[in-house]
């Protein structure tokens, strides 16, 4: 078994909408990227690589390079599970948290967990996604941006293609 850990933030900027968990939920609001601005997914992609010690999301998709730009964030996690696959590992469970006043989540877990999972060819129930505001202390609480926080845990499957 391997355990990893990810951490994002991105800063609200101009827009309609923010696209966390592979959704977009409409805001007043979007959030200013390289990509899609999809704060969980890329603490996932994370979380992801460094239970293999495999680096982090820019090391592998650099933000300065023009093929990742406005890209599709699923795209990235879908690519991430790939490589975790190839070496013979699978996803047991994710847990996750994203950090916000606002937009509110909740209406949307239940389709970020669906698309998570989906990605990772797992079943949603061992796909966590929960939603806290942070009682509008530091950056999020002042609405600045949205920051996401992820956990994995990886078992061998097979031994490294
Ligand atoms: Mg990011």
């Amino acid at each position: 078994m391997r355990i990893g850990t990810g951490f994002d933030v991105h800063a609200f900027g101009e827009g309609d909408s923010v696209i966390l968990g592979g959704v977009r939920i409409p805001h007043m609001r979007g959030l200013i990227a390289h990509s899609d601005g999809d704060v969980l997914i890329h603490a996932l992609c994370d979380a992801l690589l460094g239970a293999l010690a495999l680096g982090d999301i820019g090391k592998h998709f650099p933000p300065g390079d023009p093929r990742w730009k406005g890209v599709d964030s699923r795209e990235l996690l879908r690519a991430v599970v790939a490589m975790l696959c190839e070496r013979g590992w699978r996803v047991v469970n994710v847990d996750s948290v994203v950090m916000c006043e606002r937009p509110k989540l909740l209406p949307h877990i239940e389709a970020m967990r669906a698309c998570l999972a989906a990605d990772m060819a797992v079943s949603a129930d061992v796909v966590s996604v929960k939603a806290t505001t942070t009682e509008k202390l530091g950056f999020t609480g002042r609405e600045e941006g949205i920051a996401a926080q992820a956990v994995v845990l990886l078992e061998r499957i097979g031994s490294a293609a």
